[in-house]
């Protein structure tokens, strides 16, 4: 894929990209008002609305229509931000090219869609419009990548990617988990893909935005898109979670927007020391994992010989009560130790179903 850095093309704008703008455009003096606050406080490059809104519930309000394109013409004409706005169909790329809008956004019920996305790109063949894709509604790395792709097969080359976090029905904190690892091997994939952080959808709430922001900005995000409203808790979609622009600049200034990239010698120093460590210790990690595993084929004989299934769940319970223990005692997060045993029993599992004596007679 040619992905074109941001700096190539939208070279005024120095990191992070700051997107902001209500979840919906409700009205033009809603519209307009928060574009003038937003340019006259904040640095924010570009103003996001949606005006066609896919939404879960039905009776939801599902946007204004092609009637709120004309607001976000004037957003430009007044205040000279960028515009941008989620597309779903061919239709509405259509009404987008044809009122001036900027920038194109692909939601996350509309990645995962091939059709759609298909669409979508056919429509934009031979456009060159920066396209933003935000992440589908499930951690798949592979589907964000076939939609950038689809875009990219068209001659879109001004891509972004939007990391939104990820669907967790059971989560009480965040209404979209956040899987940092997922956009971070999107970005080790394509170098030169900006990665846009959409702390609102994540969050769900207000209460989470500087920390998920923060984060964000200290994994090398290149932008944050937050939803920003004149009276949130009126607002027709997402109140929870949108933010006044005075919350939104207050907001921006508790953050550390851009770290150095260089240490000074000393500090470099140690730290090479401490990777060292690093390299020391995942290097026992691996042969202690590949130790492991020679002890489950051995195992896999044994049980083999014996006639007793692969998978007890005895064992597995037994074994990861006490990981998680051990795990807490020295400081780990009971999440984190799960997640680890999990992916280390399933390996080991699987290993003893190859290796099984039966399955190779
Ligand atoms: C939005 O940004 O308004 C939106 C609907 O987001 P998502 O597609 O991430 O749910
Ligand atoms: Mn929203």
């Amino acid at each position: 894929m040619t992905i074109l850095p941001l700096s190539s093309w939208l070279p005024f704008s120095t990191p992070p990209l700051l997107i902001a703008g209500p979840c919906s455009a409700e009205s033009r003096e809603q519209v307009l008002q928060t574009a003038q606050a937003l340019k006259k406080e904040t640095s924010v490059s570009i103003f996001r609305a949606g005006i066609w809104k896919p939404r879960t519930q039905l009776g939801s309000f599902e946007g204004v229509g092609e009637e709120g394109l004309a607001w976000l013409k004037e957003v430009k004409e007044q205040t000279g931000l960028l515009v941008t706005t989620e597309v779903a169909t061919a239709k509405h790329v259509e009404l987008c090219l044809k009122h001036g809008i900027d920038i194109l956004w692909l939601g996350a019920r509309t990645t995962p869609n091939p059709f759609a996305v298909q669409e979508i790109a056919e429509a934009l063949r031979g456009v060159d419009i920066p396209v933003m894709v935000k992440n589908p509604i499930s951690p798949d790395l592979m589907i964000w990548r076939g939609a950038l792709e689809r875009l990219s097969k068209v001659g879109i080359r001004k891509l972004m990617a939007v990391h939104r976090g990820f669907s967790a029905p059971e989560s009480k904190e965040l209404r979209n988990l956040p899987q940092w690892k997922i956009p971070i091997q999107l970005k080790n994939d394509f170098p030169n893909l900006p990665m846009i952080c959409d702390p609102s959808h994540i969050c769900g709430k207000r209460e989470h935005l500087w920390h998920i922001s923060q984060m964000a900005l200290d994994i090398n995000f290149d932008g944050l898109m937050i939803e920003v409203h004149p009276h949130p808790d009126q607002a027709l979609s997402d109140p929870r979670q949108q933010i006044t622009v005075e919350v939104y600049k207050k907001m921006m200034e508790g953050l550390l927007l851009k770290r150095e990239d260089t240490l000074p010698p000393p500090a470099k120093k140690v730290l090479v020391k401490f990777r060292h460590e690093i390299d020391a210790i995942d290097e026992s990690l691996v042969e202690l994992l590949s130790k492991r595993m020679k002890i489950s084929e051995q195992i896999s004989a044994l049980k083999a010989e014996h006639n007793i299934s692969l998978f007890q769940l005895g064992r597995f319970q037994e074994l990861m009560r006490e990981r998680a223990k051990r795990g807490k005692e020295l400081g780990l997060t009971e999440d984190f130790v799960a997640e680890i045993f999990n992916t280390i029993h399933e390996q080991s599992i699987l290993r003893q179903s190859e290796t099984s004596p039966e399955k190779k007679d």
